[in-house]
């Protein structure tokens, strides 16, 4: 095994499509040397020394030692340094890199090689005695706390007490001797904290780093963020080890980073932010206010400071054209780190850029505009999850605002919600169902969680690159970061800005599309879906092979769906339509009645009601399926509660309450999910099913009478698990049919078919389908009796379950495609064997999930159902599976 791949001069062991060996990081590394792009050289040390370490007791292989310093000679020999020489030392950074980028993880060391010794060498080298002490004490810092875990309050304190003690306030006033003062008080600091002095061998730094990046794999803030992103413990980091370059050598050095389009909105605008004289994380930190690089960027944010494109117009302009290359190469935006040394340009990163759903749209529309990028690529590029961020409310125009503060629009979306300010709180305030803004001066890797929890997140420091900035458009949280004005007091719990003050539990809301913050909650209306959403949309719907239809019963839902594209109603739950207030009495009537006529009384009551749900739903849907399942109460859920109840059911009916609540108790059940539900409710009492029937043909007819639309109604009974019972239901629904026809004068064309929510009604599909004309698999159900896990127990142990490793994902959620989705593969199959053309769709909640969709499309499903919002989502997930 080759453990060490080399990269330098304008060429690379490494290439870009190596990341699973390299991490995101060294392989495009790689790649920008064999572009020819100006990368300091170095070598990346492959995740699978990462993966032999866990597996040998944090052991190296026997190899990595003589590998490691054949790189480094190698380095070495392109930069004219030597690692540890006194008079010329090579500096190097190291940093991790794993496949997908993850921040929790250690970051990066920078300086590494500095020592008592090769300190002077470097100050003699470039004379610059004060960048050369900087350097130093920069490096202990760094090395010290997050190689040897030192406290980073120990070594502010330092840097205070030698401040104060030369009455200096800013780190510029510093010169070398006071850096040197500095630098003992660091090395004491690390002596008092660790029993033993600073190493001053380079060979053990490097190693110390490698280590330390190898260990950071498995600290608690990577698992978590792991565990949120889905991304296995197996995969391992990368360590990048690579020549140092400075960009606070002078002031013609800079360094800074930048999206090669604009990440928030898309637009195809050079976005980015940059300092004169620093080095790497001085732009990310917040400390210094960074400048655009661009004057285009400078003038939309109203700054003053210069752009890059001023002050260092030669740089900016070969900058520029490494922008170009990069997207000319990789086809997609861009996230790239650069730093400038006396004059030349240097890259250091490069990786697909994250952005946001609107963003992500842009670009790709854009792209196939250009002709980088294929219409089918173009789809391949938006995460369909990502969708559910535009679909969402943003602030109402017209409503009234009062705005305390702006800042950058970092993350966009509109959110309202209780101030809190810490990742606890707001993680606590979630558990309770209570929308939360995270309000932080910035955020770290530890706040991610938090951050999860809250709706929005503000920050009073830091700019479009600060941590709270990505990660928030990473989540898809409405973020607005760096609102310098507000004064964030953590002990008191407030935040003020001119003479308002804000308390912990007030609401605010925020504006991630504008940076604005306001007090109070501002009302929200729903977003427009054309331009660039329509556009893509479009593509996916000519390439996609399954259906999408929505999970609707009232008008409102029907209506959104519409708007979202549903090509139908593909469950229409004709029991939540039985919970309006209007008829909840009724229907306790005809569930408590102990005798058909009772029952028959009641139901006259509802059916007008009924079949008036159906014509309006007919009409929305305009000639469009329509599925609509029979009655399926679990029962408990109708029972009247209290005495008041009781003795309202018991006035409708007509009789005394003493027997409406023996009849509840009669009615009890110990198991309701597994009860006297679906279709043996049917069984039990065919008037219900009877009544609903004629309700839908009388819908249909009456539509077909006023608008004449023709409606193909689609009857679905649930629960079924034996060919037998739909038998009994579908010969009294084609009797009510015959009797609707023969009265109306008009013959309804309907099919009747069924659920598939039993392992039983799977196995037996084929008996089934004799009868049944199609099926919707209804893998809530069906994955409730095949796991046997209760639906509405499952969420006090699932979790365990999760932890354990025993599911990877909620079940309920996402398809357990081995099981479940088995048994959905052979009640398909079995299905079409008896029935060639039998319909078959799904409408369990799995049918909105993306990654159940795609298994969906593999099975041959002719269409999957789900809620309004996630329409847009099938819709495109339906066509990622099919291309
Ligand atoms: C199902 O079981 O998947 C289904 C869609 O029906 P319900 O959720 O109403 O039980
Ligand atoms: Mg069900």
């Amino acid at each position: 095994t080759k453990w060490v791949y080399s990269f330098g001069e304008g060429k690379a062991e490494g290439r870009a499509d190596m990341k699973n060996l390299l991490g995101g990081k060294g392989a495009n590394l790689a790649e920008m040397s064999n572009l020819g792009l100006p990368v300091p050289p170095g070598f990346t040390i492959t995740t699978e020394v990462c993966t032999w370490f866990y597996a040998n007791g944090k052991q190296y292989p026997a190899e990595l030692q003589g590998e490691v310093a054949a790189a480094l000679a190698s380095v070495e020999r392109i930069v004219g340094t030597k690692f540890g020489d006194p008079d010329n030392p090579l500096l190097v950074s190291v940093r991790s890199g794993a496949r997908a980028s993850m921040p929790g993880m250690m970051d990066t060391v920078l300086n590494l090689g500095l020592t008592d010794v090769t300190v002077a060498g470097l100050a003699r080298r470039s004379g610059d005695a004060r960048f050369a002490y900087d350097s130093y004490r920069r490096f202990i810092q760094m090395f010290g706390n997050v190689v040897l875990g030192v406290d980073h309050h120990h070594f502010e304190d330092v840097l205070e007490e030698v401040k104060r003690d030369r009455g200096l306030s800013y780190d510029t006033e510093l010169k070398a001797e006071d850096w040197q003062s500095v630098i003992a008080g660091y090395k004491q600091v690390v002596e008092n904290e660790l029993g033993r002095p600073f190493p001053q061998d380079p060979q053990e730094q490097l190693w110390g780093a490698i280590g330390a990046v190898f260990s950071s794999w498995m600290n608690q803030r990577a698992i978590t963020y792991r565990k949120l992103h889905d991304i296995p413990a197996s995969w391992g980091t990368a360590v990048n080890v690579q020549a140092m370059v400075f960009g606070n050598m002078g002031d013609d050095c800079a360094t800074g980073v930048a999206f090669t389009r604009n990440p928030s909105t898309g637009e195809n605008l050079f976005y980015g932010e940059y300092l004169i004289n620093a080095q790497g994380e001085d732009v990310v930190a917040g400390i210094r206010t960074p400048q655009h690089l661009t004057i285009a960027g400078k003038d939309a944010n109203g700054s003053t400071l210069p752009a890059m494109e001023e002050s260092m117009p030669e740089v900016f302009r070969q900058l520029d054209e490494v922008r170009l290359k990069l997207e000319r190469h990789y086809r997609d935006m861009q996230d790239i780190e650069f730093t400038v040394q006396q004059s030349k340009l240097y890259m250091l990163q490069t990786r697909t850029g994250k952005r946001t759903a609107a963003a992500a749209l842009k670009i790709a529309v854009d792209m196939v505009g250009e002709g980088l990028i294929s219409e089918k690529e173009g789809v391949l590029r938006i995460e369909p999850k990502s969708l559910d961020q535009l679909l969402h409310p943003t602030l109402d125009p017209k409503a009234k605002r009062t705005i305390i503060a702006k800042g950058l629009p970092a993350s966009p979306g509109a959110a309202s919600g209780k101030v809190v300010f810490t990742a606890e709180e707001a993680e606590k305030a979630a558990e309770h169902g209570e929308a939360v803004i995270l309000c932080r001066v910035e955020t770290s890797p530890e706040d991610i969680h938090g951050m999860h929890a809250a709706q929005g997140i503000l920050t009073t420091r830091g700019g479009m690159t600060s941590h709270a900035a990505v990660v928030a458009r990473g989540m898809g949280r409405p973020c607005v970061a760096g609102a310098g004005e507000l004064r964030i007091d953590y002990k008191r719990g407030t935040i003020t800005v001119r003479g308002v003050e804000v308390k912990a539990g007030d609401v605010v809301t925020i504006d991630g599309s504008t940076g604005e913050v306001m007090l109070g909650e501002v009302p929200t209306i729903q977003p427009e879906l054309s331009g660039n959403f329509a556009e893509l949309m479009g593509w996916a719907d000519r390439f996609r092979r399954m259906k999408v239809r929505t999970n609707a019963e009232t008008p409102l839902d029907a209506r959104t769906a519409r708007k979202f594209g549903a090509e139908g109603i593909g469950l229409c739950r004709t029991e939540h339509m039985f919970f309006d207030a209007d008829r909840i009495i009724a229907v306790r009537e005809m569930i408590l009645a102990d005798t058909e006529g009772g029952r028959r009384a009641a139901l006259a009551k509802i059916a007008p009601m009924q079949r008036q749900d159906f014509v309006e739903l007919f009409k929305i849907m305009k000639g469009l399926p329509v599925t609509i399942r029979l009655l399926d109460p679990p029962l408990h859920e109708f029972l009247p509660n209290s005495d008041a109840e009781m003795a309202e059911v018991a006035k409708a009916a007509g009789t005394d309450i003493q027997k409406v609540q023996h009849r509840a108790v009669q009615l009890h059940e110990a198991n309701p999910m597994l009860g006297h539900r679906g279709c043996r409710l049917g069984i039990s009492y065919p008037e219900i099913y009877e009544m609903q029937a004629r309700a839908i043909f009388e819908a249909a007819v009456a539509v077909f009478k006023e608008t004449g639309e023709t409606v193909t109604p689609e009857i679905m009974i649930p629960l079924a698990g034996t060919k037998k019972e739909l038998d009994i239901l579908k010969a009294v629904i084609d009797r009510v049919a015959g009797e609707v026809a023969q009265a109306s004068g008009h013959t309804v064309d309907y099919l009747v078919g069924t659920m598939i929510e039993l392992p039983r009604a799977a196995l037996q599909a084929g008996q089934i389908a004799q009868t049944a004309e199609f099926f919707s698999f209804g893998t809530n159900d069906l994955t409730q009796t095949t796991f046997g896990i209760s639906r509405d127990d499952a969420g006090s142990f699932l979790p365990d379950y999760q932890r354990a490793g025993i599911f990877e994902h909620d079940p309920f959620v996402t398809l357990d495609t081995e099981g479940v989705g088995e048994l959905v593969k052979i009640a398909a199959e079995r299905g079409r064997n008896t029935r060639g053309d039998i319909k078959l769709g799904i409408c369990g909640e799995h049918g909105g999930d993306p990654s159940s969709i795609y298994f969906c499309e593999k099975v041959g499903l002719d269409y999957v159902s789900c809620s309004p919002y996630r329409v847009p989502i099938a819709r495109l997930a339906a066509a990622q599976a099919a291309i």
